[in-house]
């Protein structure tokens, strides 16, 4: 996410550093890198030129010439006027007035609007909403399936939408069952056209006029970098939005939509897709953003991630365990599911100040969370709660059992004997809660 443009901004600032202290030239000189990085990125032109003035005013100053530390205070400058271009605070959805809420999804075919209301309704469930879905897009009678499909993973009701009736007609109806079924929150997925076009437009403005929406949210595809900014543009104009959910953000290395959209059309991101499982939605927090372009980790997200895969029962219970010394072969089997719970571990890392550069390099193997979850579930249930009755032939069942061999089987019983050690020093009150802080330092 942003690779490139955080190697840039890396790459400025590491010559500043090397200089100790700076000249109006070292700063000027430092501020064209920026701005150019900035450009590259495909940020918005104009954007960049108030950016890189705002840093200039303040840099120019006594604040940063005369410091100790001019490069620390450069660099303090640009994270704070990155959070303002992002939109300064995170803007939480608006779920106020009467229920059901309306929330309408707005956006061209492939942004993956459809997704993201499954991907939203899912995050709404998460929080104690009683989310519905409302398929309303009747063009592409692949969505209404595709949308059904999806609602039943994240299970959350989905309204049976009759492919002949107008997308109007629809809306006001779904609305009219999730009231009477109770739920609290209605995500209107509407259609979808390859281009901006007027029909698109007059429907989802209908639309509106029909179920005043407290949100009119675009999904935009960050990868098309500054044609989401013109369509976001083009929606604010003519429908009228609230916010902005951006996907595709994991795949992006430059950033231009997401550092543009908010100054260009004054609408706040709520949301980023960073991936194509229906978990990956987040929050977008501003500051959190800042810091990682500039390579300062994002531990908010990793912790925050950690405690949604991490059930905290579990973890009671385990700690509970090990108090009485009994982890066992059938925990860490347990602990491996909450490990891929938290999804790619490079995407874990990557959140971690300063090692996000360098984890990319390193040959992490996913799949070897897969075998070792393989290797434990062929063993016998004797095996799992007492490791020291598996010998020889009794490894090559189990090899052969998880396609995997010997040493494979081998090697996770060393795991499984250190990790053993290690949580057992772990022992004690919060001892759980200082081993992750730990390995989280
Ligand atoms: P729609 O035509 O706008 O409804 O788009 P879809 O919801 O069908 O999504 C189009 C494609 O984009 C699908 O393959 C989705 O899995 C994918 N997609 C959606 N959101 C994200 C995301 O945040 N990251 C990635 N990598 N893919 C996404």
């Amino acid at each position: 996410m942003f690779e490139n443009l955080s190697e840039r901004l890396e790459g400025v600032f590491q010559r500043l550093r090397g200089k100790g202290k700076l000249t109006k030239d070292d700063v000027e000189r430092g501020l064209r890198e920026v701005r150019l990085a900035l450009l590259e990125a495909d940020v918005n032109y104009r954007v960049v030129k108030n950016f890189v003035d705002r840093v200039r005013e303040r840099a120019l100053g006594a604040e940063v010439l005369e410091s100790l530390t001019p490069a620390q205070q450069l660099i303090k400058i640009v994270h704070e006027e990155l959070i303002r271009t992002l939109g300064e605070t995170p803007a939480p959805l608006d779920l106020g007035g009467s229920r059901p809420v309306p929330i309408l999804l707005v956006g061209l075919q492939g942004s993956g609007k459809t997704t993201t209301a499954a991907k939203l309704a899912l995050f709404l469930r998460k929080k104690g909403h009683r989310p519905y879905l409302v398929p309303a897009d009747v063009y592409r009678p692949a969505a209404i399936d595709q949308l059904k499909t999806l609602a039943e993973r994240v299970g959350v009701p989905v309204y049976d939408t009759d492919p002949t009736d107008n997308p109007v007609e629809i809306a006001k109806k779904a609305l009219a069952e999730a009231k009477a079924l109770g739920r609290d929150v209605a995500i209107i997925d509407t259609a979808g056209r390859l281009h901006i076009d007027e029909a698109m437009m007059t429907e989802a403005a209908a639309i509106k006029e029909t179920v005043s929406p407290r949100e009119v949210l675009l999904v935009a595809d960050a990868m098309t970098g500054q044609d989401a900014v013109n369509i976001a543009k083009s929606f604010h104009e003519k429908v009228g939005l609230t916010g902005v959910i951006l996907t595709k953000v994991e795949g992006d290395a430059r950033g231009g939509a997401a550092l543009s959209i908010r100054e260009v059309t004054g609408c706040p991101i709520k949301f980023i897709g960073t991936g194509e499982k229906l978990e990956a939605l987040e929050v977008f927090y501003p500051d959190r953003l800042a810091s990682r372009i500039l390579g300062m980790g994002d531990v908010l997200t990793l912790i925050e991630k950690a405690q949604e895969a991490f059930d905290l029962k579990k973890a009671r219970e385990l700690q509970e365990k090990l108090r009485r010394r009994e982890f066992t072969l059938e925990d860490l089997r347990e602990q491996i599911k909450q490990m891929r719970k938290l999804g790619s571990m490079q995407e874990v890392f990557s959140l971690l100040p300063g090692i996000g550069k360098k984890i990319k390099e390193m040959p992490f193997d996913e799949k070897e969370l897969v075998r070792m979850e393989a290797i434990i579930n062929s063993m016998t249930r004797q095996e799992r709660l007492n490791p020291r009755i598996i010998n020889a032939s009794r490894k090559r069942r189990i090899a052969r059992g998880s396609g995997t061999t010997v040493q494979e089987v081998n090697k996770l019983l060393k795991s499984y004997e250190e990790m053993r050690k290690l949580l057992k020093k772990a022992r004690g009150p919060r001892g759980l809660e200082r081993l992750a802080r730990r390995l989280l330092q």
